[in-house]
C-alpha cells in the first residue's frame, strides 16, 4: 500500500500584480484504493494544489511537504514524479503539435517503466483501451490534443491514465465541459483504472454530478486555499443542496 501525504502545503505563483499566495495550508492524505473528492468553487486554488502536486514550475512551493510513501515529493523533477507513479489528468490539456498520441504514449510508457513496451502488445492495450473509452481510432494517430473538442482532450487524459498505470492520479474537473454520455464514459475508464491497480485518486470537481458514477470514500471542501471542511459521501450531497457560500461567508466574517 502507498501513501501520498501533503502537509501544510503553501504555494504562490508569480502575476503581473507580483506575487500572490494561493494554496494556505493544505493538508490532505490519500491511500492507495481510496478516492478523495476535493470540491471548491472557481479560484479557491484547485488547479494549483494539483499543479504543485505535478511540479509545474509556474508554482513555488513556500511552506508544507508532500511525500510518497515517505520520499520527498518536492524534490523529484516532473519526470520523476511521474516514475514515482504520479499521474496528473489537467483541467485544461495541453496540445502538443507534431507528436502523435501513439508516440506520446509510447515515450511516456517508456519513461516511466524504464524499459520500452513490446510494439505487439502495446498496440494491442492503446487500440483496448481506446475501444473502451470509445475513441475513434484515427485518434491514434493524430497529434496529442491539436483540434481535439473539450470533451475528446478529457478522454484522451484518461487514456493516458489507463495506459500508464499511476499509483495515484490528480484529476482535475475532468467532469467539466462532458455531455452525460461522455461523463459516463469517461467515469467507467476511472473506475475501470481504480479497481485495476489500486490506484489512489484525487478527484477535484466544482459539481457533484461526476460522484453519481465515480464514488468518493473522502470528500472535502476547499475553500480559499486550503480545506475547509472534510467527510463523507453525504458532505456532497450538502453541498449539492447549499453551495459553497457558507464557507466562503464564514471566511469573510472571520
Ligand atoms: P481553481 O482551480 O480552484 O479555479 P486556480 O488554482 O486555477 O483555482 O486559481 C487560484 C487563484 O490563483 C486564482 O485567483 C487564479 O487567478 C490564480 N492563479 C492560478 N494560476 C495562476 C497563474 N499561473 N498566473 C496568475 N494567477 C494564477
Ligand atoms: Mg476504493
Ligand atoms: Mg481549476
Amino acid at each position: 500500500m502507498s501513501v501520498l501525504e501533503i502537509r501544510d502545503l503553501q504555494t504562490t505563483v508569480e502575476t503581473e500584480q507580483g506575487t500572490k499566495q494561493i494554496l494556505r495550508g493544505v493538508d490532505l492524505t490519500v491511500k492507495s484504493g481510496e478516492i478523495h473528492a476535493v470540491m471548491g468553487p472557481n479560484g479557491s486554488g484547485k488547479s494549483t494544489l494539483a499543479y504543485t502536486i505535478a511540479g509545474h514550475p509556474k508554482y513555488t512551493v513556500t511552506g508544507g511537504t508532500i511525500t510518497l510513501d515517505g520520499e520527498d515529493v518536492l524534490a523529484m523533477t516532473v519526470d520523476q514524479r511521474a516514475r514515482a507513479g504520479l499521474f496528473l489528468a489537467m483541467q485544461y490539456p495541453v496540445e502538443i503539435p507534431g507528436v502523435t498520441n501513439t508516440n506520446f504514449l509510447r515515450t511516456a510508457k517508456t519513461a516511466i517503466d524504464g524499459e520500452a513496451p513490446s510494439i505487439r502488445q502495446w498496440t494491442k492495450d492503446v487500440k483496448g483501451a481506446m475501444e473502451k473509452l470509445r475513441m475513434d481510432p484515427s485518434f491514434a494517430a493524430r497529434n496529442v490534443n491539436e483540434g481535439f473538442s473539450g470533451g475528446e482532450k478529457k478522454r484522451n487524459e484518461i487514456l493516458q491514465l489507463e495506459l500508464l498505470k499511476p499509483r495515484f492520479a490528480v484529476l482535475d474537473e475532468t467532469d467539466s465541459g462532458l455531455d452525460v454520455d461522455a461523463l459516463k464514459i469517461v467515469s467507467e475508464g476511472v473506475n475501470r483504472a481504480h479497481q485495476a491497480s489500486d490506484l489512489g485518486i484525487l478527484l477535484i470537481t466544482h459539481y457533484t454530478r461526476i460522484l453519481r458514477y465515480i464514488k468518493p470514500d473522502f470528500v472535502h471542501v476547499f475553500v480559499a486555499g486550503k480545506m475547509a471542511e472534510e467527510g463523507g459521501p453525504d458532505l456532497a450531497e450538502r453541498l449539492e443542496e447549499e453551495g459553497y457560500d457558507r464557507y466562503v461567508d464564514a471566511l469573510n466574517v472571520s
